[in-house]
């Protein structure tokens, strides 16, 4: 118990000890207390009271108090750890009846912490610790079950999940981010009450759905969320790909490959975005799967068109940000981009970089390996890909030209009044050299004096220092790109 108290927050006893010097009972209260015994660090403190939300708001200095669940907000002023910046104080509940699977007719607050626990989830999740008098509260053997890793339902299941279904997706999302699994009963349960998702709004299907994606096991909750009969209500275009063979490259059917892909960008702790995308990248091809009597095998062509229309549209349906839309649908749009190295171009590279976006393009890239170990027939290539990489290195960096310069030619021109010809691109080179020996020069104020002084200069002494500065930017742009090649050994 030592072990438990010495975890607890300062900014979070501190709660619950004012709470208690007024005469209340304060409890840590849900996940909280699951990740303090398993050694994880809380995403955020909960506390369950029997004050009131008035007298809540009574005792602390800075609160917000905007729900109608009865829970305040209690500010921490001045923390960093963002996790303890808000800790959320609500009273003792008591649900009311479930007449629609999604909320309770009505919430009313109870009289004491075993009415509170008894409306909890899982076991592991109705754990309450009370910091002043150092009791732990273990109703329903959430201590067994958070050592076990299982996770089971509160009381009844099939009632519990009845009340509200989005237990059935709670369920699976804690088992992929704990490893835990669920008890047999719970499970069963979880089947039997599948359809009921369908009462359950779309963002809350999406806030459980987003940390699945996040979670270390997206692969296992996926195929889980499809043997319990929900994925159906999250997203419906992903068991199309049940069955569905395809060519001799791949050893799975589309949806195993799909979320093979997706479990290698969470391997790789890889973006969000290119997780969404992993899972989605070959959503389209049951529709434009065709048999190829020239190849004697299955083609795709057009997949990731048809692909990222379907995208767009499951996303939208989830109500996911325009952001992510954008940016999910563009990653599955383009992941078949061409990538042989020594075939391809400078330019088609850039064309892919403008198809995708700068800030995406090394997710493009990542999603072309997700795809790749999906397949459950890697072809080792890194050295091609590294040369692919460099290539969009080199696509991507600021070539040493005159652009460079803190003034151009039309500048140049004013300053000197003179007109156009030569003399501007050789005046333009020699200001480059002087810039590039010593980068603090790139003022409008140094180059302009440096501009008339060249301006005195004969054509002939002109073209001399413009010469020498075309020689050395050639010669510092080479370097460049052979650092970029270095990078990735492919020199
Ligand atoms: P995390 O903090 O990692 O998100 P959590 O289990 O704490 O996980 P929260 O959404 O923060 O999840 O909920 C806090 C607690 O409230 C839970 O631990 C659980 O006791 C209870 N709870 C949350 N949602 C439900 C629900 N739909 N039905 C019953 N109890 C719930
Ligand atoms: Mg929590």
């Amino acid at each position: 118990m030592q072990l438990l108290q010495n975890q607890i927050p300062k900014e979070v006893s501190r709660i619950t000890e004012t709470l208690a010097k007024a005469g209340f009972e304060a409890w840590i209260v849900g996940g909280c207390v699951r990740d303090v015994l398993l050694g994880r660090k809380p995403k955020d403190w909960d506390i369950t009271t029997n004050a009131n939300p008035q007298q809540i708001q009574d005792l602390f200095e800075n609160t917000f108090y905007t729900n109608e669940f009865g829970t305040v907000g209690i500010v921490n002023e001045g923390v960093e750890d963002e996790t303890l910046k808000i800790v959320e104080a609500t009273p003792y509940r008591l649900e009311g009846k479930y007449s629609d699977a999604r909320r309770p007719d009505s919430v009313e607050f109870g009289q004491n912490i075993e009415e509170d626990l008894k409306r909890r989830d899982f076991s592991v999740n109705a754990l309450a610790y009370n910091p002043v008098s150092q009791q732990l509260l273990d109703l329903y053997g959430g201590i067994k079950d958070t050592s076990a890793g299982i996770i089971r339902a509160v009381g009844e299941p099939e009632e519990r999940f009845g009340e509200d279904a989005l237990r059935i997706m709670r369920a699976i999302r804690i088992s992929a981010e704990l490893g835990f699994s669920i008890e047999e009963n719970t499970k069963q349960a979880m089947k039997h009450c599948a359809g009921q998702l369908s009462k359950i709004s779309k963002e809350r299907i999406r806030d459980e759905f987003i940390r699945i994606i996040n979670s270390s096991k997206p692969k296992d909750a996926l195929f889980l969320a499809h043997n319990i009969g929900i994925l159906k209500y999250i997203a419906p275009e992903l068991e199309d790909g049940i069955g569905i063979e395809q060519n001799q490259a791949h050893s799975f059917d589309v949806f195993e490959h799909n979320v093979r892909a997706i479990q290698h960008a969470a391997d790789k702790n890889w973006s969000f975005t290119v997780r969404l995308a992993a899972l989605f990248h070959d959503i389209g091809k049951p529709a434009s799967r065709r048999w190829s009597n020239e190849k004697h095998d299955w083609t795709f062509h057009g997949h990731e068109v048809i692909g990222a229309k379907m995208t767009k549209k499951a996303l939208e349906s989830l109500k996911f940000t325009r952001e992510t839309v954008d940016t999910v649908q563009n990653l599955v749009r383009w992941h078949m981009f061409f990538s042989d190295p020594d075939k391809i171009t400078l330019s088609a590279v850039r064309r892919i970089i403008t198809n995708v976006g700068r800030d995406h393009i090394e997710e493009l890239v990542e999603l072309r390996i997700c795809d790749r170990i999906g397949t459950g027939r890697p072809k080792e290539q890194p050295f091609r890909l590294r040369k692919y990489q460099a290539m969009i290195e080199e696509a991507l960096h600021d070539p040493i030209s005159v652009g460079m310069l803190a003034v151009d030619g039309k500048e140049i021109m004013k300053i000197t009044n003179e007109k156009p010809g030569p003399r501007i691109g050789w005046l333009l080179h020699a200001l480059l050299e002087g810039v590039l020996d010593d980068p603090k020069r790139n003022t409008k104020e140094y180059l302009t004096e440096k501009t008339l002084e060249f301006a005195q200069l004969s054509d002939k002494d002109l073209k001399k220092i413009g010469e020498a500065g075309v020689e050395k930017r050639d010669e510092l742009e080479g370097e460049s790109l052979k650092e970029i090649q270095r990078k990735y050994f492919v020199s």
